[in-house]
C-alpha cells in the first residue's frame, strides 16, 4: 500500500499554513515577499493560489509512473514503493531533461546558485518513511490536505462527491491523470482555472517516452552514454581529488580527523 495526499479545495481556507510548514521542513526561507509568490520555485515547493474566495494548492504531483523519473540519465529521480518521487542530488548531472518531461511543469532550477541543483517537493520521503504524515498536512487546521493509504483516500474522496454531488466538480484529478499519481485533489471549480492540465493521458507518460526515444535509435545509448561519461568523469575527478587530499593529509600526520 503506497501513501498520498488528498487535498480538498472546498475545504481550504487559504491560510497558507501549509506553504510555511513546508518551507521549514525543507530548511527554506518564508516571509511575506515568498508567501506573496503565486508560483513554485526553487525556493518554494508548494504554492495556494487564490481566485476570489476560491483555493488551489499546486506541488509535486509524485506520480506513479513518473516521466522525470524515466528521462534522467542518471537515476537522479526515483519513484519509491511508499510513495514519494525522490531526488539523489549526487547523482545529478544538471542535464534537467526531468524539467522538460514533466507534464506539471514542477522541477525547478536553482539558476543563481553556483553548483545548482533540480528542487521540487519529494512528498517528506524522510517523513514518511518515518511513519509520519507530510509536513504540509500535518500543519493544515481544516484537514483540506489529508494524508493517508491512496486506496483510502481515493475511497474517501468518492465518497464525498457522492455525498455532496452539487459541492464538488465529478473527478477526483490524480486518479488516472498519466496514471495515477500520489497527489489526489478534490475541487468545487474546473481543475483548469488553476492552471491544471485536462488533455493528459491516463497511460503513464514513461510508454510514450520510450516510444519516442525508440524511434530515435542513436538518442538512448549516444545520449545516455555522453551524459553518463560526463557525469562519471564529475564524480571520478571528486573521487581522485579526494583520495589525494588523504594521501596530502596522512602525509602530514592527519590521518583520522
Ligand atoms: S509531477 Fe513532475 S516532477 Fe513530480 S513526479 Fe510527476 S513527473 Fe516527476
Ligand atoms: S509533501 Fe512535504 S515537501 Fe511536499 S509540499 Fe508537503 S510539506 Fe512540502
Ligand atoms: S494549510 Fe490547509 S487550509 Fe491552509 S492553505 Fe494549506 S491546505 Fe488550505
Amino acid at each position: 500500500m503506497s501513501k498520498a495526499l488528498l487535498y480538498d479545495a472546498t475545504m481550504c481556507i487559504g491560510c497558507k499554513q501549509c506553504e510555511q510548514g513546508c518551507s521549514e521542513q525543507n530548511k527554506l526561507p518564508y516571509n511575506d515577499a515568498i508567501a506573496a509568490e503565486e508560483r513554485q520555485s526553487d525556493h518554494k515547493y508548494t504554492v495556494v493560489l487564490t481566485k476570489g474566495d476560491r483555493f488551489m494548492r499546486r506541488l509535486c504531483m509524485n506520480c506513479e509512473d513518473p516521466a522525470c523519473a524515466s528521462v534522467c540519465p542518471v537515476g537522479a529521480l526515483r519513484k519509491t514503493a511508499a510513495g514519494p518521487v525522490i531526488y539523489d542530488e549526487d547523482r545529478c548531472m544538471g542535464c534537467r531533461y526531468c524539467m522538460v518531461a514533466c507534464p506539471f511543469g514542477v522541477p525547478k532550477y536553482e539558476w543563481s546558485k553556483v553548483l545548482p541543483k533540480v528542487q521540487k517537493c519529494t512528498m517528506c520521503s524522510k517523513r514518511v518513511l518515518a511513519g509520519q504524515p507530510t509536513a504540509c498536512a500535518e500543519i493544515c487546521p481544516t484537514g483540506a490536505t489529508k494524508f493517508g493509504e491512496r486506496d483510502e483516500l481515493v475511497a474517501e474522496a468518492e465518497q464525498r462527491i457522492r455525498d455532496n454531488p452539487n459541492q464538488y466538480v465529478n473527478h477526483i484529478y490524480g486518479l488516472n491523470e498519466v496514471g495515477g499519481t500520489s497527489v489526489l485533489l478534490l475541487s468545487g471549480v474546473a481543475f483548469e482555472n488553476f492552471g491544471y492540465r485536462t488533455d493528459l493521458t491516463r497511460d503513464a507518460l514513461p510508454v510514450y517516452t520510450y516510444r519516442v526515444l525508440s524511434r530515435i535509435p542513436d538518442f538512448v545509448p549516444l545520449g545516455g552514454m555522453v551524459l553518463g561519461g560526463i557525469w562519471w568523469i564529475t564524480h571520478r575527478r571528486e573521487e581522485v581529488a579526494e583520495a589525494e587530499g588523504g594521501e596530502h593529509r596522512q602525509g602530514h600526520g592527519e590521518v583520522g580527523r
